[in-house]
């Protein structure tokens, strides 16, 4: 899948074998024909006309691996989301409007984004995710980091995910919305090539902000009709490495009769992000050679 992307993000890019060819992307060096390589299997790449090495990390740094905030979206057939939402409770979804300008971080939810390699301000300019301290559950107050799911710029619902609380990690309004059982956001995606399912809403956020079309289960459950007709698919599975995890590797196998990438990293994505071991992130995508 980084093959696919180097080969848009680069110009005049050819695939041959296991290697790139284009123009040098070094914005220092003008480069009219194609002098660079880049060995998808070694993830490295060399400018015959500077003679050196270029790190996955390097070329990173160039190309713009920015943000996408549509990309998750980009396949959305809202015909299906206008459908699936008339089939919940008609008048809770007409209209709806949430006001999230109210919501502010305060130093619990900032501390708990900074502490997961977020810049909350970031978050918030480009999806929204803002914190509160304000959530009202069994009788008392509690923070939490507020998730708008955003269809065409509107938001549909809001995932809270809850910090403190013994047994509630998220909390969905309108109360009606339930997703336990649910993968946020597949049912409303045509396309599961090259997605990458997440556990957590932090993984699925550190794989979009490589430029990657991402979602999340919330929850071990998973609703199997919600993803029937997607089973030809091949999809690229991110769970953690512990027996919730695993349980969903097994149940993705499962049901896509063994037909997953499973990316089996020890560690969550997004501590590659706070680590800043983004390379080491994409090396393990890259050996899944798809
Ligand atoms: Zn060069």
């Amino acid at each position: 899948m980084l093959k696919k992307i180097l080969l848009n993000k680069l110009g005049n890019a050819k695939l041959n074998g296991d290697e790139i060819i284009s123009c040098c992307p070094n914005p220092e060096h003008e480069d009219n024909s194609p002098s660079f390589t880049f060995n998808t299997k070694k993830c490295i790449g060399y400018c015959h006309s500077e003679g050196r090495y270029i790190s996955l990390k390097e070329l990173m740094s160039w190309l713009d691996f920015e943000y996408d905030r549509n990309c998750v979206y980009n396949n959305i057939n809202t015909l299906d989301i206008k459908k699936t939402l008339k089939n919940k409770k008609k008048n809770e979804f007409n209209n709806i409007t949430i006001d999230i300008n109210g919501f502010e971080h305060n130093n619990i939810t900032t501390d708990y984004l900074i502490k997961r390699g977020f810049n909350p301000e970031e978050l918030y300019l480009k999806y929204k995710i803002t914190g509160r301290n304000n959530l009202f559950i069994d009788n008392k107050f509690y923070n939490a980091i507020v998730i708008p799911y955003i269809v065409n710029k509107k938001i549909i619902f809001l995932i809270n995910r809850v910090i403190g609380h013994e047994y509630t990690r998220y909390y969905y309004e309108p109360k009606s919305i339930s997703l336990k059982d649910k993968v946020w956001g597949l049912e409303y995606i045509d396309d599961i090539d090259n997605m990458i399912i997440c556990e957590g809403i932090f993984n699925t956020l550190t794989w979009m902000k490589l430029g990657y079309k991402s979602v999340c289960i919330l929850g071990s459950k998973i609703n199997k009709n919600k993803i029937v007709g997607k089973i030809g698919h091949r999809p690229i599975l991110n769970f953690d490495l512990d027996n919730a995890g695993i349980k969903c590797y097994n149940e993705f196998n499962r049901i896509f009769k063994g037909k997953t990438y499973n990316l089996l990293l020890k560690k969550d994505a997004n501590e590659y992000l706070i680590e800043n071991k983004i390379e080491l992130l994409l090396n393990k995508l890259f050996k899944l050679n798809i």
